[in-house]
């Protein structure tokens, strides 16, 4: 795809035709030229190089300001040139662009840009020559509504700047919102546009003005890739009889482990193996045809040259699905792409359909399947976990075993040859055994569609990912476009935000959020929380982790504070953080409970602390917790802070879906992360 910058007045005058406003300007080839038109346009002038091999004119010399005179017009003019010429001798002048001075204002920047994944991204953020070192840039995915766009402004750092800040006067909010919308449809409308910043826009108190625009188009328009795709059947990840084919005696061979842990499956097992009659106990057969039953499911093992056959055969006995676990495909180049197009190819003329390949396969504990190499069979459970590294996979698997972590399916995707992230989260998405969904993403192909997919499933199922690649090395030699500084990982996160997936950083933070969301509430309401604890130091880390996190900690109303009054010793600290001290006892949070559950409307969510001691034990606390819980539709977060003293406690409440953390401040991070994709918190703590 070809791609040019099309000239600063190319972009003024596509922009003026969609509303926003700017200069007005001349391009001249002369100085005598130069300074007609600046005394046409009236003076001060701005002067500026026209060169399709300068981007960023100020670095070349290329922006005069300020010129005042005829006299000046001529000098700036031949300042502007030899400045070009020593900048870049090859770069072709194409005139130079005499344009009307505008006022200083506050300099915004609105940038553009098509992202690979997800399509067009608009960003908005404080502009001008700081604008990478200020980063204080928001971006939505488009098409934008005017909703979105007055959000975009008010969530910027620099807003109080637009609102008026310190005896400031106000800027014109509304001039800045109509060229959003000019922007929002200029760049929705003109599919040839790849990219675009306006930086500066200026803005005053009354109106705005664009003083430069950079437009890169594209020979052709940027298509999404649509899914053709059908849908997998459900059934297709309920198999009744698996075939391995390349099973094998040998333990240091893949289709030895894969057997292995297959031999748990309930259904009918077939070793395929040209070789032995027999494998790890099993009758086995020469050929997939020459099982004498239907096969539901194949798992390929033998090495990438054999796999288009085996698809084949696969094809002709009407095996439904197949699991290529085998490498060297796409991940190796030209010839394994080629090798894998095949393989998809001759599927597709048989309805085939395929995971992997290059992957582990799947995990299904409920159904005793397990096509993976791991290390042992995780144990079922509720949370369905879905990898792009199978090494991921192996980790986590093995990580679960300790915790007494349970899955409703492990699935590595492999090459998403065929079936991809979208098929799987629609399977986990259905099946009943999963509560909880944990993505580990490094890339999405069709990120429109993947949005559609998770949103859904995400309204009933918590759906918590792991992006790689967030760091920003390799946009290093970004330029200031806003289309380097709203980087892939930043479009990603806000793609999760609108589908309503929390995103993550850690494994651990991962299993922290599933926990967190597994209860039948969900999400809070909102970000108020009220604080209960018997430990007066932790209710001072409490407000700090609180606000850390974007969680408000409310004021409680007169009349709470009368009824707690009524029963708390006299010197309780009468606020929240409520304090209800080092000796208390069931009984003493057993009515606090019953006060806040009266009055539900105050808060969102409360956080429960407590401490191991002799007159409240672990039990008695998490007994009156899960009374709480059943007497209020807010949530409720337990921190059972302690050693082995306060397990009783904690398992009682996992058994009840009450998350129960025994660091504080992870408590309050994750419920911070969970509240950055429900309501837009800034900047909450890593998980
Ligand atoms: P660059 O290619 O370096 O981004 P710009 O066209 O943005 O070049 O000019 C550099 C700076 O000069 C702008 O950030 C702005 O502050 C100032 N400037 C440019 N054009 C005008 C103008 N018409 N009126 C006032 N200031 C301007
Ligand atoms: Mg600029």
């Amino acid at each position: 795809m070809e791609r040019t910058m099309l000239s600063e007045s190319e972009g003024y005058d596509l922009l003026k035709g969609y509303g926003v406003p700017v200069p007005s300007y001349r391009i001249v080839m002369t100085p005598h030229d130069a300074a007609d038109a600046a005394e046409t346009i009236g003076f001060p002038v701005v002067m500026k190089i026209i060169s399709p091999q300068i981007v960023h004119k100020s670095d070349a010399g290329g922006v005069v300001v300020g010129v005042g005179s005829r006299e000046a017009a001529v000098s700036a003019f031949e300042k502007i040139i030899s400045g070009a010429k020593k900048y870049n001798n090859n770069a072709e002048i194409k005139g130079i662009i005499v344009e009307q001075q505008a006022e200083p204002g506050l300099e915004l920047i609105i940038g553009g840009k098509t992202d690979p994944a997800f399509g067009k991204v608009i960003t908005f953020g404080m502009g001008g020559t700081l604008v990478e070192l200020m980063k204080d840039i928001t971006l939505r995915i488009m098409p934008l509504d005017e909703g979105t766009i007055r959000q975009m402004i008010t969530e910027i750092d620099g807003y109080p700047l637009i609102k008026g800040y310190r005896g400031m006067k106000p800027k014109d909010e509304e001039a800045l919102v109509s060229t959003l919308m000019s922007v929002n449809r200029f760049f929705l409308e003109s599919e040839n546009v790849v990219e675009f910043d306006i930086n500066p826009l200026r803005l005053y108190e009354n109106g705005a003005l664009a003083v430069d625009a950079r437009v890169i188009v594209a020979d052709k328009p940027v298509q999404q890739a649509v899914d053709e795709r059908p849908p997998v059947p459900m059934e297709y990840f309920n198999p009744r009889s698996i075939a391995i084919v390349g099973a094998s005696q040998d333990s240091s061979k893949m289709g030895y482990a894969v057997m292995h842990n297959l031999l748990h499956f309930p259904g009918q097992l077939y070793p395929v193996n040209n070789k032995r009659s027999e494998i790890q106990g099993l009758k086995a057969y020469p050929s997939i045809s020459a099982i004498p039953a239907p096969v539901d499911l194949a798992v390929i093992t033998v090495p990438a040259i054999h796999v288009p056959r085996i698809i084949e055969e696969c094809g002709v006995k009407g095996v439904p699905m197949a699991i290529i676990i085998t490498a060297g495909f796409k991940e190796m180049g030209e010839h394994g792409k080629a090798l894998e197009d095949r393989i998809v190819a001759i599927a597709r003329t048989h309805g085939v359909r395929i995971i992997g390949p290059n992957c582990l396969g799947m995990i299904i504990p409920p159904r005793g399947i397990d096509t993976t190499y791991v290390h042992q069979s995780p144990r079922p459970g509720n949370i369905a976990f879905i990898s792009q590294s199978g090494a991921i996979i192996n980790t986590v698997v093995d990580m679960s075993l300790a915790k007494n972590i349970g899955f409703s399916a492990v699935i590595s995707v492999g090459n998403q040859a065929d079936l991809d992230f979208l098929d799987y989260i629609r399977f986990v998405g259905k099946d009943d055994k999963t509560k909880a969904i944990i993505l580990y993403i490094e890339q999405i192909n069709n990120g429109k569609a993947f949005m559609e997919v998770a949103a859904e499933v995400a309204k009933c199922k918590p759906i918590i990912a792991i992006k790689s690649g967030s760091s920003t090395r390799g946009q290093a030699a970004a330029s200031s476009h806003t289309g380097s500084l709203s980087g892939s990982y930043e479009v990603y996160m806000e793609a999760f935000r609108n589908a309503g997936i929390i995103a993550v950083h850690t494994l651990t933070g991962a299993f922290l959020a599933a926990q967190m969301l597994a209860h039948r509430k969900r999400y809070p309401k909102g970000r108020r929380a009220v604080v209960i604890t018997n430990a007066g130091g932790f209710a001072v880390l409490s407000s700090d982790y609180a606000e850390r996190y974007g969680i408000e900690i409310v004021d409680l109303p007169s009349e709470v504070i009368d009824e707690l009054n009524e029963f708390l010793p006299e010197f309780w600290n009468k606020g929240n953080p409520i304090d209800l001290l080092g000796d208390a006892t069931e009984k003493r949070f057993e009515k606090t409970f019953a006060v806040l559950a009266r009055h539900p409307e105050l808060w969102d969510m409360a956080f429960i602390i407590g401490f191991p001691n002799l007159v409240l034990t672990s039990e008695q606390l998490a007994k009156q917790i899960l009374k709480f819980s059943a007497s209020t539709e807010n949530r409720l977060v337990a921190t059972l802070l302690g050693g082995d003293s306060m397990n009783v406690g904690r398992e009682m409440l996992k058994e009840h879906d009450i998350p129960s953390f025994d660091e504080l401040d992870y408590t309050y991070r994750v419920v911070g992360r969970v509240l950055w994709q429900k309501f837009r918190v800034k900047a909450p703590g890593l998980l």
